[in-house]
């Protein structure tokens, strides 16, 4: 089995996975390489990162020194080949288009998905995470807790390759020992932060990211993670040797050729497909699943992009991973006799309760920085450390006036720049030239410090997204209509990170660029832009009030699961894909065992 076209893809499998992402990646992954015969739908292109990856590519070389356009928003380099804010041909709408009730929603249109680009940060949610309306009386609590998860993150964490430390810090749970990859020493930038940071009460800890900073144990974790699957272990190890060590040169974003970093395309589809179990089906956009008169999935209609035509495929069991908002908007779209108000959606909940991450930034120029020594490499393509949330009892006595946390991830270093070198905050405006423009890029490069905030978001009513009745896609889909609104917390939350940001730089003895405004309104970046959509069918303990059960199974159709983050309840400040992982392995295993026992 390999790549598939429609006419050479077979009629009927075990399992369609639609989406190739982390999700619909770790999905097909755990099935295939348990034995189900599985067919991936993807709505974008082939993509294959080993010879596609323009990771050495100097700025020289590219239009506008590789700065972000329209259609290459993360620079000209960035790994997303068809994909953006907007998509040709693949419209959404706002509903209230107006300041603070758009959102934006980015996608990724290639095998792979938003995998090939992520930032790779992978946190696990903690106990707090799965139970937080018990806590506050805000939001849902999940129907799993952390001990149901902590055995997935294990394995995810395993597979994938994650580089961090265990620090014991509230709500921020340790792994197992062994499962981390030792990870990279601080930059000089991050740990002015940490010594400053600690003067005014904040932590500083590694980061926790899916990189390799060493090759992965191919002798003990196959074995690990499919006990008792000869096959399973072999092809695993085989692949494992394949993944090189990060050599600590490239940005991450560009892809990594050596599958050093995670990326569904380099870590989850090979050792799936070189079981045989897996075919993928590129450019298939999937429509609707299909259920037959007693409300059972059949299957999914999907269009074939390259001629535009319809098509069918049978399996026993559907499971969406197009992505959270998209899964619900196929959900939506899967209207029949049986379910008139689309799939899943008896309780009317399809498509609510969508959340993104709280986002604000802050940057300033840090004197003590200026004119470190020229040196060759700068670390992984990403943080070395972050801050995780560490104000819980002070939020938990109603000290804050706002209910959840964030956390703060850094960018600091002396990265080859893309553009000339920034000198204006430190100069007062005042651009250099000639001589003088070469001795501030050697003196001012790496004394720029920016605090990205990423908060907790608590799902509200206003939150939502539904089917436009008006606007179709070129293939004649009708798209999502979205309303947003963040609540006082968010807004709250931003005004604290804002306030926190600005000492931290006064704390480092630099200048802020701005000064922390009260009125977190106008320093909140709009809902979606932090690009962790989530939520839109939620699981719960009731069929009444969430869409999937505890397994990410559908209530309402048994042979339907959704695994990527439209199941979330909550979420947390922590950056949700190695969650989503996490959920789809376990939802993989519920269907391995269903399947086992005849039910599905
Ligand atoms: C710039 C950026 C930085 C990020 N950084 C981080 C980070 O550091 N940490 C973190 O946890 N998360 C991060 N994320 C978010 C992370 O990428 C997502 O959470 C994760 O990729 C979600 O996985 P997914 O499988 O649900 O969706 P995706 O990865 O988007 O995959 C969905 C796939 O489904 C396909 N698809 C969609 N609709 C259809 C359809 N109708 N039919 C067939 N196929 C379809 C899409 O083409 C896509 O390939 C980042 C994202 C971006 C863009
Ligand atoms: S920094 Fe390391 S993991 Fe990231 S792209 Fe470069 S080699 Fe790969």
């Amino acid at each position: 089995m390999a790549i598939v076209t429609p006419s050479s893809a077979t009629d009927r499998y075990d399992v369609i996975v639609v989406g190739s992402g982390a999700a619909g990646g770790q999905a097909a992954y755990t099935l295939a390489m348990e034995g189900a015969r599985v067919l991936m739908l993807e709505a974008g292109r082939n993509y294959d990162p080993r010879s596609e990856t323009p990771m050495f590519k100097t700025p020289d070389a590219a239009p506008l020194r590789g700065r972000g356009t329209p259609d290459k928003p993360f620079g000209f380099y960035d790994a997303t080949v068809d994909g953006g804010w907007q998509v040709p041909g693949e419209p959404y709408t706002n509903a209230l288009p107006e300041k603070g009730r758009e959102f934006k929603w980015w996608r990724a249109r290639m095998l792979g998905g938003r995998t090939n680009h992520w930032g790779r940060i992978s946190l696990r949610n903690g106990p707090y995470d799965f139970k937080p309306r018990s806590r506050d009386g805000l939001g849902f609590d999940w129907p799993i807790s952390y001990e149901d998860v902590a055995p997935y993150y294990d394995k995810v964490e395993m597979l994938i390759g994650v580089y961090g430390t265990n620090e014991g810090l509230e709500n921020t749970p340790n792994s197992p020992d062994g499962v981390l990859l030792p990870p990279p020493k601080a930059r000089i930038g991050e740990l002015l932060a940490r010594q400053r940071g600690r003067s005014i009460g904040i932590p500083v800890i590694p980061a926790h990211r899916a990189v390799l900073s060493r090759a992965l144990d191919h002798t003990s974790i196959p074995a690990k993670l499919h006990p008792g699957n000869a096959k399973a272990q072999r092809l695993l190890a085989e692949d494992m040797q394949n993944r090189a060590a990060c050599f600590w040169a490239t940005p991450c974003g560009r892809g990594c050729a050596i599958r050093a970093n995670y990326q569904s395309t380099t870590v989850h589809i090979p050792p799936a497909m070189a079981t045989g179990n897996l075919d993928v089906l590129p450019n298939a956009m999937a429509r609707e699943v299909t259920v037959d008169s007693s409300g059972t999935a059949t299957g999914v209609s999907y269009v074939d992009r390259t001629t535009g035509l319809e098509r069918r495929v049978s399996a026993r069991v559907v499971v969406l991973a197009a992505g959270a908002c998209e899964s619900a908007r196929i959900l939506l779209n899967s209207k029949s006799a049986p379910f008139p108000s689309g799939l899943g959606n008896s309780s009317g909940l399809v498509g609510k309760y969508i959340m993104d991450t709280v986002g604000a930034n802050w940057g300033g120029h840090i004197p003590l920085l200026e004119g470190t020594p020229p040196h060759n490499e700068d670390g992984a393509g990403g943080g070395h450390v972050y801050t995780p949330w560490w104000l819980y009892k002070e939020q938990l006595a109603g000290k804050l006036g706002f209910a959840r946390g964030y956390h703060v991830e850094f960018e600091t270093g002396r990265r080859m720049s893309e553009g000339p070198i920034s000198t204006g905050d430190a100069r007062d405006g005042r651009v250099s030239y000639g001589h003088r423009l070469k001795e501030d890029a050697r003196r001012y490069n790496g004394s720029f410090v920016s605090f990205t905030g990423r908060g907790e978001m608590i799902p509200n009513e206003d939150s939502f997204c539904e089917i436009d009745p008006h606007v179709v896609d070129k293939w004649g889909i009708p798209v999502l209509r979205f309303h947003w609104k963040w609540s006082e917390h968010e807004i709250r939350q931003v005004a604290h990170m804002q306030r926190t940001f600005a000492d931290w730089i006064a704390a480092m003895g630099g200048t802020s660029k701005h000064r922390p405004d009260p009125d977190g309104t106008k320093a909140i970046e709009p809902g979606g832009s932090i690009i962790h959509e989530v939520g839109g069918a939620i699981m719960g303990a009731k069929a009444s009030a969430s869409v999937t059960n505890s397994w990410s199974q559908t209530w309402d159709v048994k042979n339907l699961f959704i695994a990527d983050g439209a199941v979330f309840a909550s979420n947390a400040d922590k950056n949700p894909t190695l969650t989503i992982m996490a959920l789809a392995w376990r939802a993989a295993d519920r269907i391995l065992d269903e399947m086992r026992r005849g039910n599905l």
